[in-house]
């Protein structure tokens, strides 16, 4: 096993469980302690020591945590070379599927919009009566989830939300259902900068699946060489084709015009397994939403503050800018923008500039999209976080938004991205009249 966070130690507790005996490893001595913590209820079978070339040879396979970049690293080139498999946690969970109750599964990947679908889509079963479990990316090991028994609606569902490292270490995992939601660059340097390795990384995972399962994709991705390729044989079913019940303005927590592909893959797939309209409708409207994720924290003086740090590309903050139009031809969004940077630039967002109020740039990023911005938009520039909330919400007037949607990565100022968006929340809170700052 190599990685001991979360993943891997789900990993390590299911195996050495069914009796396998485990090496394990991770470079940082903080997650080996953790590790050596479970020793005792593995009873000998766990040793936690660097793991060899000549090891890796004698191996049946490296089960390794997502978080390993095994494009680039040794113990991943040598277990090639000797034709050891790498896998990964969900393929154990496809490993041992035979050995579980009856039970579905739905997989759901793309580039932006997981774990917003994949927990509306455990809301709209849980809601109608059905055993489902969530797990994968969306921060739950598959294999920490508990096995599901069938209930009166059947067999349960399991809803995994894959990253593409997980697709690229998973050989085996038959779905009832499965979605591409959509493909922009991000993590190119796992596929060594190329967006066709990373594509095809992701449309792995139709690969997999039998000819009967439902098949999800949008219709951008469809023009992909590689997507379309994949899905030559199949009749998938075009997200934007998915009709959709009642009225969206009611959903309170998916509001944007990219929340409307999400509900729609979510619905279809409920629908799949056999979810009436009605508690469609319902679900729709009682879905609470994911913290980081266009979360509202706060409003001070008729201005709303929203968290929306998970934005860690372009692609995925210009929806929450589209989300927020001009009001009687003003443009109302202060946009706190910025971290570590993934790309060059902000292409994704230029279109939606006109809903900008005013920028305020923070981070490592800071200095170049000042530059790209200036003499488009207002800018003001922050470099951390706390003064930038501070001079949007002293700019910010009622029917105003301040909206955290870094396009970047945290890492330069925060531990990730969770981290930062609760930064923002205190901050906010700070500023609440009868709070002092
Ligand atoms: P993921 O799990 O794929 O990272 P999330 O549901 O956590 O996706 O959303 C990540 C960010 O992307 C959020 O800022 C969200 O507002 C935005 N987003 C959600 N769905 C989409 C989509 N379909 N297209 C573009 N951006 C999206």
């Amino acid at each position: 096993m190599l990685g001991l966070a979360r993943t891997g130690l789900a990993a390590i507790h299911a195996l050495c469980g069914g009796g396998a005996k485990v090496l394990a490893w991770d470079r940082d001595s903080d997650a080996r302690a953790h590790a050596q913590d479970l020793s005792k209820e593995c009873r000998g079978r766990l040793t936690i020591a660097e793991i060899t070339a000549d090891a890796v040879r004698g191996f049946s396979g490296i089960v390794v945590s997502p978080g390993v970049p095994i494009n680039h690293h040794p113990i991943a080139d040598i277990a090639r070379e000797a034709n050891v498999p790498l896998i990964g946690d969900i393929e154990l969970f496809a490993e041992a599927r035979a050995a579980l109750p009856a039970h579905k599964v739905a997989a759901i990947t793309g580039t932006n919009g997981k774990s917003t679908t994949c927990a509306l889509l455990h809301h709209l079963l849980a809601e109608a009566g059905y055993a489902t479990r969530l797990g994968g990316n969306i921060g739950i090991p598959v294999l920490s989830t508990e096995p599901l028994e069938p209930n009166a609606r059947g067999a349960g569902i399991y809803v995994f939300e894959l990253s593409s490292y997980q697709i690229d270490i998973t050989r085996s995992l038959s779905c009832e259902a499965a979605a591409l939601l959509n493909v922009t660059p991000d993590h190119l340097d796992r596929y060594d900068g190329s967006f066709e390795a990373y594509t095809e990384s992701k449309v792995r995972l139709f690969g997999m699946q039998q000819g009967r399962s439902l098949a999800l994709v949008d219709r951008a991705s469809l023009q992909l060489p590689a997507v379309s390729r994949a899905l030559a044989h199949r009749s998938p079913i075009v997200i934007e084709d998915v009709s959709l019940p009642g009225n969206p303005d009611e959903w309170l927590s998916l509001q944007g015009p990219h929340n409307r592909g999400n509900a729609a893959a979510a619905v279809a797939i409920a629908r799949r397994f056999g979810v009436e309209e009605a508690a469609i409708e319902a679900g729709l409207k009682s879905f609470r939403g994911l913290p980081h994720r266009m979360e509202r924290v706060g409003e001070i003086g008729g201005a709303i503050f929203v968290n929306d740090s998970k934005a860690t590309n372009p692609a995925s903050t210009a929806p929450a800018l589209a989300a927020f139009p001009p009001k009687d031809g003003k443009p109302r969004i202060h946009w706190i923008v910025g971290g570590l940077p993934k790309g060059e630039g902000l292409a994704e967002c230029e279109e939606w500039l006109d809903h900008v109020a005013c920028a305020y740039t923070i981070g490592e990023a800071g200095p170049m999209f000042s530059s790209l911005l200036e003499g488009r938009v207002p800018v003001v520039k922050s470099e951390m976080m706390g003064e930038a909330v501070r001079a949007a919400a002293e700019a910010a007037t009622p029917g105003d938004v301040v909206l955290l949607s870094p396009a970047c990565a945290s890492f330069d100022q925060f531990r990730d991205y969770e981290k930062r968006g609760e930064a923002f929340r205190s901050l906010v809170a700070m500023l609440q009249p009868g709070e002092s700052a």
